[in-house]
């Protein structure tokens, strides 16, 4: 009799075996195909791992799966192994990695098919002459659908400013029709270009020859400074695998804060390219991943989770801003999409190429290994050249609201002279927290080690770590004062201060409380990209990859104090975070200078950022982290746990520590740290502690781990925290 053994999304590190349904062909089934089951009092989608001749389940407790929903398995054997292999890398359950590497409506059990989408078009020999004049939208309409004789969906009549309700009017005239349709391969006759590329400098020349020779796996590092024209790489590359009938993956950190990545690879390619973010329906993401599956899109660009989208013919994989920390899942699922995005065009047998200006210190180690090839852009593209750094030593000087005279006027000449200015403040809000004066009060969150940022657009305090908001007290809660005053500066803060002192000039503020709305990042783009002289002030989403061609001055404040943080990476966050808002400076015609405001400007790690770039302070990092033996010199996994009484949590981990310490049978080599309460202990009401494991040994590491997990879900003890694995984890907090 075989049995069906099926990974099945549950916390549980097992799998889970069924009777084949009624009638079931067996010899069939391939790993992969999607199976429904009851599951306690649920029905799931659980993903076949194998059909085995043996099982340990008691017959009487063998349930038959409900159906087989699949004929062929949606992933493709190499993501299918993939997505395995990342559970075990990661130490997550089967179950849930191979459900997370589904769309959304394929982990409910829906067909994998396309909807079929219903477009609109002008019926044949319908002319604008047969509508009064009158009727001046229905008028519009028609010509609108005269300009897509493709056809066009509703929505997109929607986003052209167009009236779907008026589709029926047209049609009751017998000027408009509506049909199926379903997406198509491109034809090959046509040319895969809309616009002419640009002519290379004799740098990026090199590196799309040299990522263009290689037809097998091969990775790249492409370090090329801010401005270098890695985009225009990027789309040259790609357009060889396009033309050979191949697909391209392309991940960027965040698709809504960089509009115009998309914009420029839709104006240079006459091919399907979709678009697969958080912020599409679930519908609108199984399309785009189906389109991809099948080989109809030819070029997909996606965030963290579109690595697992499949590719009929794969080609070429970048990951853009590879540096960036949202390539890493911080919750559930620990993995980092970008070292996957490696693993996958391993399995794959293609180039995969990770580019930015400011390599992680893992992805240059890799690189001087060799295990990467090495490609650099030093020169900025077109007519720009590297902006100019100030470092302006704010020891002796007075500050009005953050900001130092010197600086003012900084601001006040670039205004004058028409060019733009961009100010950066890594701090949302009005203010970090209130203070009272009297008796030294802090405005605290409750449920977290923090405190609360006030905010005047609407006014409250808000804990950015657990969320919780509350009314701003009119009094100190612990002396009742009514001296209570904001102390520092956040970004309303700063805006509110620019406004006054340069009233004649727009001031626009990007962080996340003005972005929120779709479009509103567009939006702000557009307003500066009008050209006139303004003020630009915002957080670091502001340093994602942005062109602002009139922006001159780049001013930062508040950066340096990254430079003490508890965490070892934080000297690496904040030079890439520097010198990503610094190349926001001259991008096209304008020279750019950048000043930083700084209370350590004679710090070395500063100075040496500053006057040597980012490959002397990184090298300088990385012998220090060899020096010390951190990552990426020892590989890494983190133990959290979480409860909601102090101590129980450290103490389950200093448990747990002993008993496997005391193991003869453990792998040697390891080094464990802790367990030690988390640098904020409280958070959202939990109290949090954690444990470190490290070894020079990745295999000796991972074996730990297994024993590890092994051991906690044997022991009952274990229901008192929730715990989780993150290994190669990029925050230690
Ligand atoms: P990066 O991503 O490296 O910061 P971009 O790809 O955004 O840089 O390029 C910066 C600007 O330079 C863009 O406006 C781009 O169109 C332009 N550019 C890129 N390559 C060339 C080239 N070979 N010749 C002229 N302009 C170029
Ligand atoms: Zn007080
Ligand atoms: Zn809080």
């Amino acid at each position: 009799m075989p049995y069906l053994r099926l990974a099945i999304p549950s916390p549980l590190r097992r799998l889970f075996d069924y009777l084949p349904p009624d009638g079931c062909d067996t010899d069939s089934l391939s790993p992969g195909t999607r199976i429904q089951v009851s599951f306690g009092r649920r029905e799931v989608t659980g993903v076949l791992m194998e059909v085995s001749d043996t099982t340990e389940v008691p017959a009487n407790k063998l349930k038959p799966a409900l159906s087989i929903l699949d004929q062929t398995p949606p992933l493709p054997d190499t993501l299918f192994r993939l997505a395995r292999w990342s559970a075990s890398y990661y130490q997550h359950p089967l179950g849930e990695v191979m459900s997370q590497a589904l769309p959304v409506l394929l982990r409910k059990g829906e067909p994998c098919e396309y909807a079929h989408q219903h477009l609109w078009r002008a019926a044949q020999g319908a002319s604008i002459d047969q509508l009064s004049k009158s009727a001046g939208r229905q008028r519009e309409l028609l010509q609108l659908l005269l300009e897509h004789p493709k056809g066009i969906s509703t929505d997109a009549i929607r986003a052209e400013g167009g009236q779907p309700p008026l589709l029926k009017k047209l049609e009751e005239k017998q000027l408009a029709e509506s049909f199926e349709h379903k997406p198509d391969h491109p034809s090959h006759q046509d040319d895969p270009l809309h616009e002419a590329p640009l002519t290379l400098n004799p740098e990026q020349h090199h590196a799309v020859e040299q990522i263009n020779s290689s037809q097998s796996f091969a990775p790249y590092l492409l370090q090329g400074v801010t401005g270098s024209g890695k985009t225009e790489v990027y789309l040259q590359a790609i357009e060889a695998y396009i033309r050979k009938g191949r697909q391209a993956l392309v991940l960027v950190p965040e698709i809504g804060l960089t509009p115009q990545t998309v914009a420029r690879f839709k104006a240079r390619f006459n091919v399907p390219v979709v678009v697969m973010h958080s912020n599409m329906t679930d519908r609108q993401r199984l399309d785009a991943w189906l389109q991809a599956r099948e080989g109809v899109a030819r070029i997909i660009i996606g965030t963290r989770s579109a690595i697992f989208t499949p590719m009929k013919q794969p080609g070429i994989i970048f990951i853009d801003e590879e540096h960036d920390a949202s390539f890493k899942q911080q919750e559930g699922f620990r993995y980092s999409a970008r070292d996957l995005a490696v693993m996958r065009a391993h399995h794959e047998n293609i180039p995969v190429v990770l580019g930015t200006a400011t390599p992680s210190i893992e992805t240059l180690h890799n690189a001087r290994q060799k295990r990467y090839q090495w490609l650099q852009l030093n020169q900025r593209a077109g007519n720009a050249r590297p902006p100019e750094f100030e470092l302006l030593d704010i020891r002796q000087l007075p500050l009005q609201d953050g900001l130092s005279q010197p600086l003012v006027q900084q601001i006040r000449h670039h205004l004058q002279q028409g060019t733009q200015v961009l100010l950066f403040l890594n701090r949302r809000g009005f203010a970090p927290t209130l203070m009272c004066h009297d008796c030294g009060w802090l405005a605290d969150c409750r449920r977290c080690d923090a405190h609360m940022t006030l905010h005047r657009k609407p006014l409250h305090l808000h804990c950015h770590h657990c969320d919780s908001q509350r009314p701003v007290p009119m009094q100190c809660d612990s002396c009742g004062s009514t001296e209570l005053k904001p102390v520092g500066e956040g970004t309303e803060r700063t805006e509110e201060a620019l406004i006054k002192l340069f009233p004649e000039f727009p001031v626009i503020r990007a962080d996340r409380d003005t972005t929120q709305r779709k479009h509103a990042m567009q939006q702000i783009m557009d307003k500066v990209n009008q050209g006139d002289p303004c003020i630009l002030v915002g957080t670091q989403m502001l340093a994602k990859g942005h062109h602002f061609p009139k922006v001159t001055l780049v001013a930062i404040l508040g950066a340096d104090s990254g430079l003490f943080s508890a965490d070892f990476r934080g000297m690496e966050r904040t030079a890439q975070l520097i010198l990503q808002v610094a190349g926001r400076a001259g991008r096209a015609d304008h020279p750019g200078k950048v000043i930083m405001q700084t209370y350590h400007a004679d710090h070395p790690t500063i100075t040496s950022l500053v006057q040597e770039g980012y490959q002397a302070f990184a090298e300088q990092e990385l012998n220090q982290r060899q020096g010390a033996q951190l990552p990426p010199f020892i590989h890494c996994a983190l133990l959290r746990a979480e409860a909601n009484q102090p101590a129980i949590a450290e103490q389950f981990l200093g448990q747990l520590r002993l008993l496997l310490q005391e193991d003869i049978l453990q792998p040697q080599g390891i080094q464990w740290l802790g367990p030690f309460p988390s640098p904020m202990e409280k958070r959202a009401g939990q109290f949090r502690a954690q444990l470190v494991l490290q070894s020079p040994d990745r295999k000796a590491l991972h074996q730990q781990l297994q024993n590890l997990t092994h051991q906690i879900e044997s022991d009952p003890n274990s229901r008192r925290v929730r715990w989780s694995i993150d290994v190669d984890p990029i925050d230690m907090f």
